[in-house]
C-alpha cells in the first residue's frame, strides 16, 4: 500500500498527524472544512496558551507553517468528505467539490464544538451584553484591546468567572468534565489582573480541577501572586439591578445565599462533541460513544482505532482533550495508521 493517508480536520491533532506522516516519508491529504488550518486555537482567536504561555497564533501557527511547507502534505481547505467507500488500502473519498481522492487509511481529527452558552439562559448569556464566554475574553486579549465591557467599552472593576458552563451538568445532558477550563480560567484571570491591576477577579467553582502540575502555577499562582479570589458556590442565576450584573446563588462553604455585583461575568464554556459527528459517523461508518464523541473501542492495545478497520481517530474528536494530548494522539494515530498499512503490505506479500 502506497496511497496517502487521509486526515480530516486541521487542528492541533490533525496537524501533528500530518507532520508525523510527512517526516516518515508518507504522503498525507489534509481536509479542513474552514478556510484556514489551526483548529480552535486559531479559528477562535485564543490568546496565550496553557501551559507554554506562547500566543496561540505563534505556537499553533508554527505547526501550520510546518505542514503547509511540506510537499508531502496536500492541504484541501473549505472542504469535507461527503462519501467514503472501499476497504483498508483502497479507500475512496468524495470531497465537497465532487473530486475524489484515494487513501489507504484515514484519521479523524475533527475536534469539538464550543458549548453554546445560550443553552444556559439562567446565567445571563444572550440577555446581558456584559455576560461573555472565555472564548470572547481570549479574543479580547489576543486582539490587543484588553479587557473591556462589551456594553460601553469600560474597563471592568469586578469580573466573575463561572466555571463548568456546559460541563458537569446532567440537567442539560453534559455530564463530562471539559478538563482544561479550570486551568484556562485561572490563566485568563491572571492575564486580566496583569493587564488591569485595578480589576478584581473572582472565580466561582464547584470543584477546582487544575490537574497535574497546573495546580501550583495556576491554582496557587493565581491566588498568591495575582490575588484572584476563589468562591465555592452553587450559582442559581445572573441578573441585573439596572447598573451592574448580579451573581446569585449559595456560598456552599458557609451555606449562605449570595447576591454579588459585577461589571462582567465570564462563562467558562466546555467542549461539546463536534456538531458534525452524526454526519461523520454515517459517512465514515464509525460508532460514536454514549456522549456523542467518536468512539474508541480499545484504550490500550489498539490505540487510536475506531470501530471501522483502517479509520483512526485522535484529539478532542474523542472527548475533551488538551492541546498537548491532542498533539500526542495525532502522532500516535499517524503511527498506528502507518503500522496498519505496513502490516497489510506484509500480509499481501505472504
Ligand atoms: C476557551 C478555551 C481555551 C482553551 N485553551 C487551551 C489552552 O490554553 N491549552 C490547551 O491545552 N487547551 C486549550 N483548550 C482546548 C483546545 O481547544 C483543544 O485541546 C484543541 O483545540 C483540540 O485540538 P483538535 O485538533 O483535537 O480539535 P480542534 O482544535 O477542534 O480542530 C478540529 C479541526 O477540524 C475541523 N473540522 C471539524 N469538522 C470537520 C469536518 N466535518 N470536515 C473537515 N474538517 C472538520 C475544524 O474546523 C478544526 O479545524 C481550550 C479550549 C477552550 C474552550
Ligand atoms: S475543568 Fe474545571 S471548569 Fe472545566 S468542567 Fe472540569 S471542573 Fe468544570
Amino acid at each position: 500500500m502506497t496511497k496517502p493517508v487521509l486526515i480530516i480536520g486541521g487542528g492541533p491533532a490533525g496537524l501533528s498527524a500530518a507532520h508525523a506522516l510527512a517526516i516518515s516519508g508518507r504522503k498525507a491529504i489534509l481536509v479542513e472544512k474552514e478556510d484556514r488550518l489551526g483548529g480552535a486555537p486559531i479559528l477562535q482567536g485564543y490568546a496565550k496558551l496553557v501551559p507554554s504561555h506562547e500566543w496561540a497564533r505563534d505556537a499553533i501557527g508554527g505547526m501550520v507553517n510546518r505542514v503547509v511547507s511540506n510537499p508531502l502534505v496536500d492541504v484541501k481547505l473549505n472542504s469535507s468528505v461527503q462519501k467514503f467507500d472501499g476497504e483498508p488500502g483502497n479507500f475512496v473519498a468524495t470531497l465537497k467539490d465532487g473530486s475524489t481522492v484515494e487513501a489507504d487509511t484515514a484519521i479523524l481529527t475533527t475536534g469539538f464544538t464550543h458549548f453554546d452558552s445560550i443553552n444556559k439562559p439562567e446565567w445571563g448569556f444572550g440577555t446581558y451584553p456584559d455576560v461573555v464566554t472565555t472564548v470572547q475574553v481570549e479574543q479580547m486579549i489576543s486582539s490587543g484591546k484588553g479587557i473591556r465591557c462589551p456594553s460601553d467599552g469600560r474597563v471592568p472593576d469586578r469580573v466573575a468567572i463561572l466555571l463548568c458552563v456546559g460541563s458537569r451538568d446532567r440537567q442539560i445532558g453534559r455530564e463530562w468534565c471539559s478538563k482544561i477550563c479550570c486551568t484556562v480560567s485561572a490563566n485568563i484571570a491572571m492575564e486580566i489582573r496583569e493587564m488591569s491591576p485595578k480589576t478584581n477577579v473572582y472565580i466561582y467553582y464547584m470543584d477546582i480541577r487544575t490537574f497535574g502540575l497546573y495546580e501550583g502555577e495556576y491554582y496557587w499562582g493565581s491566588q498568591e501572586e495575582y490575588k484572584v479570589k476563589y468562591v465555592k458556590a452553587r450559582i442559581a442565576e445572573v441578573t441585573s439591578d439596572g447598573k451592574r450584573l448580579l451573581v446569585k446563588g449559595e456560598d456552599t462553604l458557609v451555606k449562605r445565599p449570595i447576591s454579588i455585583p459585577f461589571d462582567m461575568v465570564v462563562h467558562a464554556i466546555g467542549m461539546d462533541p463536534n456538531v458534525d459527528n452524526m454526519t461523520i459517523s454515517s459517512v465514515f461508518d464509525v460508532k460514536l460513544n454514549k456522549y456523542g464523541y467518536i468512539g474508541k473501542p480499545s484504550t490500550y492495545l489498539h490505540m487510536a482505532e475506531t470501530s471501522r478497520p483502517g479509520v483512526f481517530v485522535a484529539g478532542s474528536a474523542t472527548g475533551p482533550e488538551t492541546i498537548d494530548d491532542s498533539i500526542a494522539q495525532g502522532t500516535a494515530a499517524a503511527m498506528a495508521a502507518l503500522n496498519f498499512a505496513n502490516m497489510a503490505v506484509q500480509a499481501a506479500a505472504e
